[in-house]
């Protein structure tokens, strides 16, 4: 969990004060656009708060270890003390690697709404072309994690329905892998904390996630956008730090190697969320009621909208979800590529069969 964290309206025009007490020689490592959305402003606040920036790299795409060396180098020669990290998911994920490299405190800005990496104490190494190298774990999490909701809430709304989707999983795997963890009397038990937050992110999505789309669409800054955002960025990575993902990020990871699969991260999460409940057996009820309002927030619930899918492909898929070394083995019980494949054909089935 990061140290501090800051939410609200207009909250970039504070980061001065909070970074004044981290450092006195701040570098920006920031995404190809978001450093110019907000870069005047960050550099204002910590002008007026007399740390002003020593340096910035404002051209991370994919966040590869040549990136983050290259960083580590210029934040170095800068003699920064202090990293922000300020864009989306690969940005910040670069910042924090930066930062972690030379024992930094690093302070995570984002932009956007797509991902909870900002509060992650891990970031996800890819190569140049988008291959999944590994996580690179953090000897600690961010010192702050600073969110604009304005910055945040009016950025383009499909953002903010991706972060939906994926905080949407955690109300399922983090309970799943308690359980499993507490069956297996295994050493790493999730604490109760950690999944009363998680499910409480799901009951916060299932009361304002469709008010914060349409809020967001109209630019109304409201109690349901402030309270989805914090769902995102705070509660659905609350206590993650000790694992916590299950089917349903498994289930996405299998998905991706389909060829035609055409959504993000979070929208096949969601998918995965649904198929995972699928696979616990939940009561028609439950699915209905999260498959409408994946629906209304326009989160795939069947598998045409995946994209023009080669469906000859998906028994590889359902293999691929339930490789040892992915997290299907965080479910409380033995999880077969059959079972991932009719629970993915049920969500189509049920999905295609309401109004
Ligand atoms: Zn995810």
């Amino acid at each position: 969990m990061p140290s501090r964290y800051v939410q609200g309206a207009g909250a970039i025009d504070e980061i001065g004060s909070f970074v004044s007490k981290l450092g006195k020689r701040p570098f920006v490592v920031a995404g190809k656009t978001s450093f110019g959305k907000v870069g005047v402003r960050v550099e204002d606040s910590l002008d007026s708060a007399e740390t002003p920036l020593v340096g910035f790299v404002n051209s991370v795409g994919e966040c590869t270890y040549e990136g983050i060396d290259s960083a580590v180098k210029e934040s170095s020669r800068a003699r920064a003390d202090v990293i922000i990290g300020c864009g989306g998911g690969k940005a910040v994920d670069t910042a924090k690697a930066v930062a972690d490299k030379q024992g930094l405190p690093v302070v995570t800005v984002p932009t956007q709404c797509a991902t909870n990496a900002d509060q992650m104490a891990d970031a996800v190494i890819f190569t140049a072309d988008h291959q999944f190298v590994e996580d690179y774990y953090l000897s600690r999490a961010p010192a702050l994690v600073l969110v604009d909701t304005e910055v945040v809430g009016f950025a383009p709304v499909e953002y903010l329905v991706q972060g939906m989707g994926d905080a949407l999983a955690s109300g399922f795997e983090k309970p799943a892998y308690a359980s499993t963890m507490l069956k297996n009397e295994s050493d790493s038990l999730a604490t109760s904390a950690a999944v009363e937050v998680n499910l409480r992110c799901f009951s916060v999505l299932m009361a304002h996630g469709v008010q914060a789309k349409s809020d967001s669409q109209d630019g109304t800054m409201s109690d349901s956008l402030e309270s989805i955002i914090e769902a995102i960025k705070l509660m659905s990575g609350f206590g993650f730090g000790g694992g916590g993902c299950a089917a349903a990020h498994a289930i996405h990871n299998g998905l991706i190697s389909v060829p035609g699969v055409a959504r993000k991260h979070g929208e096949i999460v969601a998918f995965g969320t649904l198929s995972q409940m699928m696979l616990e057996r939940r009561s028609s009820l439950e699915v209905e009621r999260v498959m409408r309002w994946c629906g209304t927030l326009g989160l795939p619930t069947c598998l045409d909208e995946l994209g023009d899918l080669d469906r000859s492909r998906l028994r590889e898929a359902a293999e691929k979800a339930c490789d040892p070394e992915d997290t299907m083995q965080n479910m409380p019980f033995e999880v077969t590529p059959e079972m991932v494949l009719d629970a993915i054909n049920m969500v189509d089935d049920v999905s295609r069969s309401l109004d």
